[in-house]
């Protein structure tokens, strides 16, 4: 009789499911999906990151992988139990495939998988020394000339990119490359990671100098080694600059500061980059098997060009280049957009007593920080969350497990809660002129995250000055020029200006393969970020994952690598899974690797 409590449920799919995959039965695998099903798969089946959506994109994908990727022992994860509410039945899961151990996600509906996460946690005979495998550090015994742990460090840093060659190179030392880099280094993948700025951290002190993280502690932990339970709850850009190069420090990372990549270039015939890099003013040729580019989704810089520029008199300087507000006091300051840097800008200028003016040329999304913690994130990320059980890598893995498809349904009612608990709020800035809007289709601020990367702003107390008028708004209007003394706006209006701050934005990913690869490459490869929703900045077909990044690109060897605190902590171990595979030689067949719509 089967049985009907949610563990008995969850048991008999997976052994049906088990069953089927095992005798190589396809059909017999798709039916056990419901119609309108989602699997998504970080790595386990097809080498990719991959939703399959619908039971024809399953059985599509079961038919092209089930034979290699030979998967067994599907059972609810050790220790776990399944659970029931509003007629889904959810649990944790664990497989094996041929050459890996996975772990998962299962939710049913009416006795069917509707959605299905299938992640790669290690590959078998190459899994990390942790718990009983961790090293010894000593030698205990005796041994003629035995060099210390120090010494041994000594001598691969003094050899690594030398005498001989890492398997793979970061460029970007910021807590995306930092992050893959730990994960490399756990899998022993000779790495290095190449870094313009002095220090690791350098990326975020060089922002401007009031910059707290937007996203709180639970949100933002590094692989390894989570914050410790004092840290602050939004960090401070120059705390965790210091965090970030503490890490590199104990994480044992091959880290060249000081170093600019200049250029590079695959070699078709070796299998192997060619990476001009420039450390302490002398040129080192680096040859990598495998290249990743971790240069920064908020790193190039969106500079406009207004007639006039030539002529200010004032400062003038893009967000990212913009020191703080300390030698503007009692000046006449012009900010230029009113996304994330333009709030916190306008807000230090304006503590600073400088007299502020923003200007909006478009709609934003703005939202409380205190309504996002609580109705959007609390429920995976908070202390309440972890009071209550929730692991990071859990909350990760939930999070992963909603297919992009249908998170903006998830998200919709989430900001409509949001709207009511802050109409006021709402209704006070509307009438300060400030333009809003809520994403194209009502789903809020992660969602313009996925899809365009930009477009809002998380409240931490400059609203109430625009509200209140303290930060001037002219909103509706662009630029026409500037003068000698001031900005001039599209209505006309004139701004007088001794400073003006371009917080216009950051270029996509791509750009920087232009730079340092060749345009053909960049073409090659396409638009980096955006699920391809349809949506402004993120023009359709349909991706079904974020293009480009952490998965590989049409360009052999060429990988993405970045995004938030969140998404570098989990998305590295996939692609430093993908990248050790290919360094033992284990067969990486890419299923469904995504065609290119869009160049850069
Ligand atoms: C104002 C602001 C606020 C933000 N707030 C948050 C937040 O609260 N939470 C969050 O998670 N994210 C936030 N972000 C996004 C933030 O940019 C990223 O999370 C983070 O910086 C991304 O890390 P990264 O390593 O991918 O890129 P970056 O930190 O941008 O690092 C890229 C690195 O590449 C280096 N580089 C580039 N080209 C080369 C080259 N040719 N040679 C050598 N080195 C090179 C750069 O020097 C840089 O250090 C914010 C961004 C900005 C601008």
């Amino acid at each position: 009789m089967l049985d009907k409590a949610p563990n008995g449920k969850v048991s008999n799919l997976l052994d049906a499911l088990d069953k089927a995959l095992s005798a190589g039965e396809v059909e017999d695998a798709v039916d056990l999906f419901q119609a309108d099903c989602y699997w998504r798969d970080l790595v386990t089946f097809t080498w990719n990151i991959k939703t399959m959506e619908g039971k024809d994109q399953v059985r599509d994908m079961l038919k092209a992988r089930l034979a290699d990727t030979q998967p067994s022992n599907w059972k609810i994860a050790d220790g776990e139990d399944a659970s029931e509410a509003d007629g889904i039945t959810e649990s944790w899961i664990q497989f094996e495939t041929a050459v890996a151990r996975g772990f998962g996600h299962l939710r049913l509906r009416d006795g069917r998988i509707w959605t299905l996460l299938t992640t790669m946690s290690e590959l078998k005979g190459h899994e990390e020394p942790v718990g009983f495998d961790r090293p010894m550090g000593a030698k205990h015994g005796a041994e003629r000339n035995r060099k210390t742990w120090k010494e041994e460090r000594e001598a691969e840093t003094a050899e690594l990119g030398h005498t001989r060659q890492p398997y793979c190179v970061i460029v970007g030392g910021g807590q995306g490359g930092i992050a893959l880099g730990a994960r490399l280094r756990q899998l022993n993948v000779p790495t290095i990671i190449v870094e313009k700025n002095e220090r690791p951290g350098d990326s975020w002190r060089t922002r401007y100098k009031s910059l707290c993280l937007h996203d709180p502690v639970w949100y933002d932990h590094l692989p390894y080694l989570p914050f410790p339970r004092n840290w602050p709850v939004f960090s401070p850009k120059d705390k965790i600059g210091d965090w970030l190069e503490m890490y590199t420090k104990v994480m044992e990372l091959n880290y060249w500061g000081s170093t600019v990549c200049k250029k590079a270039s695959y070699d078709e015939k070796t299998h192997e980059w060619i990476v001009v890099v420039e450390r302490d003013g002398k040129e080192i040729v680096l040859k990598p098997k495998q290249l990743v580019l971790a240069t920064g989704m908020s790193a190039k810089a969106n500079m406009p060009k207004f007639e006039g520029m030539d002529v200010f008199k004032g400062d003038q300087h893009h967000s990212s280049q913009h020191p703080g507000p300390d030698k503007y006091k009692n000046k006449k300051a012009v900010v230029i957009g009113s996304n994330n840097s333009a709030h916190d800008i306008c807000a230090a200028l304006w503590e600073a007593g400088a007299d502020v003016t923003m200007v909006q040329r478009s709609t934003t999304h703005i939202v409380r920080s205190d309504s996002l913690m609580e109705l959007g994130l609390a429920s995976l990320y908070s202390e309440q969350a972890v009071q209550s059980g929730m692991t990071t890598a859990k909350a990760d893995l939930i999070f992963a497990s909603l297919p992009y498809k249908i998170l903006h349904e998830f998200q919709i009612p989430v900001y409509n809660a949001i709207r009511e608990r802050d109409a006021d709020f709402y209704k006070r800035l509307e009438k300060a002129g400030f333009l809003l809007d809520y994403g194209d289709d009502d789903s809020g601020l992660f969602m313009k995250y996925l899809r365009r990367g930009s477009g809002y702003y998380i409240d931490v107390g400059a609203s109430e000055l625009i509200a209140n008028g303290s930060i001037k708004l002219k909103s509706g209007v662009g630029v026409k020029k500037l003068t000698e003394h001031s900005v001039i706006l599209s209505d006309g209006t004139e701004l007088p200006a001794d400073l003006v701050v371009y917080a216009t934005g950051y270029g996509s990913m791509n750009g920087w393969a232009a730079d340092l690869i060749s345009k053909g490459v960049a073409d090659k490869v396409g638009k980096v970020w955006g699920l391809g929703s349809n949506t402004t900045k993120d023009p359709g077909p349909w991706e079904g994952e974020q293009r480009n990044m952490w998965k590989p690109t049409q360009q052999e060897a060429l990988w993405f690598h970045g995004g938030n605190l969140h998404q570098s902590r989990h998305y590295s171990q996939f692609l430093s899974l993908q990248l050790k595979a290919r360094m033992e030689g284990i067969p990486t067949p890419v299923y469904g690797l995504q065609k290119v719509h869009h160049l850069g």
